[in-house]
């Protein structure tokens, strides 16, 4: 009996261990094997009678709970494997995906060790990225952004796990081993498990040094067009000058009225080949400021008399003026002070007035030119100060310009540490204000 439960205890254990080796088959083999081998003892102990019916009888019901265990051991070892086979492939896929992707990838931990890197990557940086590498302690090539050379707590990957939050678009210009120049344009975002809790951050590193070299010789285009433009329709100016003071002596109204025409547009195109000027100077930093200490109120007066229409019912009333002296690059304020009203003029129908106002509030000066005419959606007023940008809904169609005015004023008053903004809705009028600091 003891030989038995033994021979029963084996098996048991070869048929479990078999099962899990090598699944269904190896399980049911066994099962089968052990099966005959019982068969085979009933055999050659010669059983007889009631001894070969319960021998019969025991082997059979072993058999079905073998073949049972072996079954579900069995399947689950293949589900298993199945199961890890699968997440395998995945992950291989993965791989190869994040390999041959035309971006570079940079994967890293929670704590900021790169973890993995892709070809491309390689090819942008011209040198591979370290495995292991700490972000936010160490940059393994130069960086710089608008010409500023940047620490390693700078990249975008780090700042995301820092805060957790997305960076993106940011633009960055590489000095690689090899010496040469990359520009890349970079995103980052942190990516977290299902219970909330950052895991990782991924980085896109996109080569945009061809679009870049483009953009420059674009600006070098524009810089150099307007440059050309320039002196011939200021030749142009001078001569419409003359001609108007030869014409003045023969008192032709039809003549003078033409030639008028022919001034309002010669200075219309001075302004634009001046604008694109400004433009081409901002792109690419050679706009350089003539500060001095000025009276504000001074110049809005000298130049609303400028572009007050006495023929017209529209009005550009001065309001609220306080006496503000700053320290500014007079000409260039002009210039924002000029846009606004003139785009005041524009953007209103003529028999409602202008007002400018001026004053002191919280140590700067704030000035702000108020209009009755068609007004600003809301989710407008930031992109108007952007570059080439207009409206172009069905009532702006009709208004000429290029969309360089807004964007021109708002570099002027950045740069000399002020603010620009829009207050206004859609079909109510407009209000532009605009800060600078005081005369220290
Ligand atoms: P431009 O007037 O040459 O188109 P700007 O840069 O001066 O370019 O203005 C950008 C856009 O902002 C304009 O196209 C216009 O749609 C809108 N805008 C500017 N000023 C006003 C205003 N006072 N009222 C309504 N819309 C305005």
């Amino acid at each position: 009996m003891a030989v038995g439960a033994y021979v029963i205890y084996v098996s048991a254990v070869l048929i479990l261990y078999f099962s899990f080796r090598d699944g269904l088959r190896g399980g049911y083999i066994t099962t089968i094997i052990t099966v005959a081998y019982y068969f085979y003892i009933i055999y050659t102990r010669h059983y007889s009678g009631k001894n070969l019916v319960s021998g019969i009888e025991a082997t059979a019901i072993l058999a079905t709970i073998y073949g049972l265990v072996a079954g579900i051991i069995g399947w689950l070892k293949e589900t298993i494997d199945a199961f890890i086979e699968r997440e395998a492939d995945e992950r291989q896929r993965l791989q190869s995906i994040i390999q041959q992707l035309p971006v570079g990838i940079i994967i890293a931990n929670s704590k900021g060790v790169v973890e993995q890197t892709n070809k491309q990557l390689e090819i942008i940086l011209g040198s591979k990225l370290p495995r292991g590498l700490v972000l936010g302690k160490e940059n393994p090539i130069a960086v710089e952004q608008n010409g500023k050379k940047l620490s390693p707590e700078h990249s975008p990957l780090y700042q995301s796990l820092l805060t957790g939050k997305p960076v993106k678009n940011k633009e960055f210009n590489l000095h690689r081993p090899d010496g040469k120049r990359v520009y890349v344009n970079v995103n980052a975002s942190v990516v977290h498990n299902t219970r909330g809790k950052v895991i990782a951050g991924a980085s896109i590193v996109n080569d945009i040094t061809q679009q870049k070299d483009l953009e420059v010789r674009k600006d070098d285009f524009v810089n150099m067009a307007s440059h050309e433009l320039k002196t011939p329709v200021t030749s142009l100016k001078l001569y419409i000058d003359a001609l108007q003071r030869i014409i003045k002596k023969y008192d032709d109204d039809r003549v003078s009225r033409t030639l008028d025409n022919i001034k309002n547009q010669t200075e219309r195109l001075q302004e634009l080949i001046n604008d694109l000027l400004d433009v081409s100077r901002l792109q690419t930093g050679k706009l350089h400021f003539k500060k001095e200490v000025f009276e504000l109120n001074a110049l809005i007066q000298e130049i609303i008399e400028g572009l007050q229409d006495d023929n017209k019912p529209q009005q550009i009333r001065f309001i609220d003026k306080q006496h503000v002296s700053v320290y500014a690059d007079r000409f260039r304020i002009y210039q924002v002070i000029t846009n606004l009203i003139t785009n005041a003029k524009k953007y209103s129908s003529e028999d409602k007035d202008i007002i400018v106002r001026v004053k002191r509030l919280n140590g700067k000066a704030v000035v702000s030119v108020q209009d009755y005419g068609i007004g600003i959606s809301k989710d407008q007023h930031k992109k108007i100060f952007e570059k080439l940008y207009q409206v172009t809904d069905a009532t702006e169609k009709t208004f000429p310009g290029l969309g360089m005015g807004l964007y021109i004023s708002k570099e002027f008053i950045k740069r000399h540490k002020g603010t620009i903004w829009v207050e206004s809705e859609k079909g109510k009028g407009a209000t532009f204000y605009f800060t600078l600091p005081l005369q220290k």
